[in-house]
């Protein structure tokens, strides 16, 4: 019975395990092998005047990144991984590793993200690499374990539709029958459109495409959202959630990962506090304009060089609340006094946005004529209007992209490495 690597102990006696060949070195008279699987690393030493034949012949034809099995007796060894070894009885290729890998799996090598990604499923046997995996999915758990837990609806809406969410033209079209359709770009109207259904508190994780022709560290073509919605709350009630959840993925990652921390060698993992600071939009501009170069004005959107700026200023997380009606979409809603600014806010880390979200115009005159003025044609969203003409609730919510949240809490340089598989302009396969 095969055991993990990380279970072997002088104290089993005899083992089995499987797992890749790390690492090969012979020696003369005696040839080791480091064997690892998820859990760990093992020394399988093969002294070569009394290992069984069979033993030497595998070992010797044996390549690195091969998968073995191997089951031989565990010995206490102060040098070794661990503190033992295992003396095979029976060393049994399963999978031969071709010669030369494509990237070099022991990490003694830098290797360019490209190869890295080319070959990822070699990639993601480095113990660094695969920590920001785990992490990423102890990080969702977390989530869904909020969301359960604060009593949300979880939900799945098409990814194919017909009609942008903004309007934008950022799209990708894809064939459909007869018809013209699309990858959707974001939930927001379907989720919007189950505050009609009362369904009060929803969220959906899942896939968002982007035809954007960016070529940047932070935007990918497919990316996964964090989505919410919920019935009768404004912007600052969403906000709370919002800000509570990021403190709850922080503790929930730093209390259950610590392995994988410590293979990314991350020795002070940040904790960030609840309530994060609000910065109104208008001052975030004054902020900018007094760093960088660039010329900015109160109206314009903020420059990737302005993020960075205010991001510095401010520290930590941060929301920027009260921006101008003219650069959001046309379902945020208003402020009564001052309809040239909204009830939308962004989520930001120092580095980046994070999330964006507002309290929602419910009221369907509001909502039409706010489409109209962004140059929209209500026609083409009767399918999302027409919930709201029959006993909308007054709603909020925001959408939190899943990479850029583990991108930033890992330090990690490029959005494309918290991905398994990332889409971007140039890349498409694996
Ligand atoms: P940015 O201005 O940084 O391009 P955005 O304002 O276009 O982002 P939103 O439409 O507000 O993005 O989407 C909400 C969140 O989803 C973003 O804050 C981000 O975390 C994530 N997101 C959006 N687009 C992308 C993308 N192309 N790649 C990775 N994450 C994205
Ligand atoms: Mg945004």
């Amino acid at each position: 019975m095969r055991i993990p690597i990380q279970s072997v102990t002088p104290e089993c006696g005899h083992a089995e395990i499987c797992g890749w060949v790390h690492e090969v070195r012979d020696l003369g008279g005696l040839a080791f092998f480091l064997i690892r699987d998820r859990t760990g690393i093992i020394q399988v030493t093969i002294p070569k005047k009394k290992a069984p034949e069979a033993v030497l012949a595998a070992a010797k034809a044996v390549s690195r990144e091969s998968v073995v099995r191997v089951t031989g007796t565990v010995k206490a060894i102060d040098k070794a991984p661990g503190g033992r070894e295992l003396v095979p009885e029976i060393f049994e290729i399963v999978s031969l590793a071709e010669t030369p890998l494509p990237l070099d799996v022991s990490e003694k090598v830098p290797v360019e993200l490209d190869t890295r990604l080319d070959a990822r499923f070699l990639d993601v046997r480095r113990p660094r690499v695969a920590a920001v995996f785990e992490i990423r999915s102890a990080a969702l758990h977390a989530i869904n374990q909020y969301f359960h837990h604060e009593g949300f609806t979880n939900i799945t809406t098409p990814k194919i539709v017909a009609a942008a969410t903004e309007g934008g033209t950022e799209l990708f079209p894809i064939a459909y029958f007869d018809k013209e359709a699309f990858l959707n770009q974001s939930p927001q109207l379907y989720k919007q459109m189950m505050m009609a259904a009362g369904c009060e508190k929803v969220y959906e994780i899942g896939p968002i495409f982007r035809a954007e022709e960016h070529n940047t560290t932070k935007h990918l073509n497919e990316a996964t959202s964090i989505d919410i919605e919920v019935s009768f709350a404004d912007h600052l009630e969403v906000m709370r959630i919002l800000e509570d959840l990021i403190v709850r993925v922080y503790g929930y990652v730093n209390g259950t990962c610590s392995s994988q921390l410590a293979n990314l060698e991350i020795t002070n993992f940040p904790l960030p506090k609840a309530p994060f600071p609000r910065l109104p939009y208008g001052e975030a501009i004054e902020i900018a304009k007094k760093t960088i170069e660039d010329p900015i004005r109160y109206g314009d959107d903020i420059s990737p060089a302005a993020e960075r700026a205010i991001g510095a200023e401010m520290g930590g997380h941060y929301f920027i609340v009260d921006w101008p009606s003219e650069i959001r979409p046309y379902y945020a809603m208003q402020y009564e006094n001052d309809p040239s600014i909204c009830k939308a806010f962004d989520l930001m880390h120092p580095r980046m946005e994070l999330s964006s979200g507002a309290q929602r115009e419910h009221r369907y005159d509001r909502l039409v004529h706010q489409i109209s003025r962004k140059g929209l044609n209500p026609g083409s969203f009767e399918f999302y209007l027409r919930p709201f003409r029959y006993g909308m609730p007054p709603h909020a919510g925001w959408g939190l992209g899943a990479e850029r949240l583990v991108m930033t809490m890992l330090g990690l340089s490029n959005v494309r490495e918290a991905v398994l598989f990332p889409r971007d302009m140039h890349r498409l396969v694996p």
